[in-house]
């Protein structure tokens, strides 16, 4: 199996181009080209994992953070991204990352946290806009059913829990074929009423020439008449954080102990208990203070997140309980979730969870 396949299937569940704009997600060394001898599922590519790599015979590292973040003007071996980069060079070890694209879909990393603490009801905390689009086109009748699967096949028609979401109006198309064209029916010269279907559908603005080809593709006419609209409606499938319901409310204290236990905690920073049970949970794994104020406004009992600064502790306000669990420990189970999206479509595939701890960060408990 060729690298580019395993790419294609991670791309296909958190498109690169939903990362952010400073993001440096995608291959960052090696060749989609070459042949996969196994993949090592991780949170960093450090030289320690690549190390690892080499050991066990993976030549492809999927990581969560971009090794390389914020460009290289030397590689000289100075710091751990170099050395990092220098051994999968010599190596030939393939890196691939996939970040905030990962974090900006529902069922990534923040979801994978939503799903360990066992949150129902989950959604996305903060929707992105200008992600939708909408897509018309016109066809033939008896085309209609086969050109709609060819738009859902391709991405198009999905709202929040439901698949194949379509318009469909009946009308009637005229076209005037000219000299040189191969009309569909009808003849050359003469003008030409055709019963038609206007399908309509919404689709994610990043699979709209994904979604146009695949149409044309199933359209039976030479020239295909068809619009596409930007739409300001926001995507419930697309964005940061997530927001879910505990089964049953339970005490702050109980609260904490269950982050404890979930996410194999020392210690939790947290704000002041209000005495107040905790049921609606935001969250976003990593550095998420950017959300708190999304919290609060979609009235959450506590946020869950990491590298909460001290003058942000003070924007809870007294009206949730926020909690900094660490950056790594919020993020740990994205290394289970890539392995598992990995292992669902490739099962007989070796693909591995790294065994080297790359957080960074370490607590002195006396
Ligand atoms: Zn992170």
């Amino acid at each position: 199996m060729k690298i580019d396949e395993i790419i294609s299937f991670l791309e296909s569940r958190a498109n690169p181009s939903l990362q952010e704009h400073y993001d440096n997600a995608g291959l960052i060394a090696g060749n989609a080209g070459w042949d996969c001898s196994g993949v090592i599922c991780s949170l960093d590519a450090t030289e320690e994992v690549v190390k690892e790599a080499i050991v066990k015979k993976c030549n492809l590292i999927v990581a969560h953070h971009p090794i390389i973040f914020g460009g290289l003007k030397k590689i000289n071996g100075k710091n751990y991204v170099e050395k990092a980069i220098i051994a999968a060079i010599k190596n030939d070890i393939a890196i691939y990352a996939i970040h905030t694209n990962l974090d900006n879909v529902l069922h990534g990393v923040s979801g994978k946290m939503a799903q360990m603490l066992g949150l129902q009801q989950i959604s996305i905390l903060a929707e992105k806009d200008n992600t939708l689009k909408k897509f018309f086109t016109f066809v033939p009748v008896d085309n209609a059913a086969a050109i709609r699967k060819a738009i859902f096949n391709a991405g198009g028609g999905n709202i929040g829990n439901y698949s194949e979401t379509s318009f469909n109006t009946e009308g009637t198309g005229t076209y005037k074929a000219g000299a040189g064209s191969h009309p569909f029916a009808g003849e050359i010269g003469k003008l030409h009423q055709e019963k038609e279907i206007k399908i309509e559908v919404i689709i994610p603005a990043y699979l709209e020439s994904k979604i146009v080809s695949a149409m044309k593709d199933a359209h039976p006419y030479e020239e295909v008449a068809y619009d596409v609209v930007s739409l300001n409606n926001s995507n419930q499938l697309i964005g940061s954080g997530v927001l879910g319901e505990l089964q049953e409310e339970i005490s702050e204290k109980e609260f904490l102990g269950l982050l404890k236990q979930v996410f194999n905690l020392s210690i939790v920073r947290h704000t002041i208990f209000l005495d107040k049970p905790i049921k609606k949970v935001a969250l976003c794994g990593g550095a998420g203070s950017f959300l708190i104020s999304r919290a609060l406004a979609v009235g959450a009992d506590a946020y869950i997140t990491a590298d909460i600064k001290y003058h942000e502790f003070f924007d809870a306000n007294n009206r949730i309980l926020l909690t900094d669990i660490g950056h790594y420990e919020s993020e740990q189970f994205t290394i289970n979730l890539l392995q598992d999206i990995l292992e669902q479509k490739f099962p007989t595939f070796a693909v591995l969870k790294t065994e080297v701890k790359t957080n960074p960060v370490n607590y002195f408990l006396g």
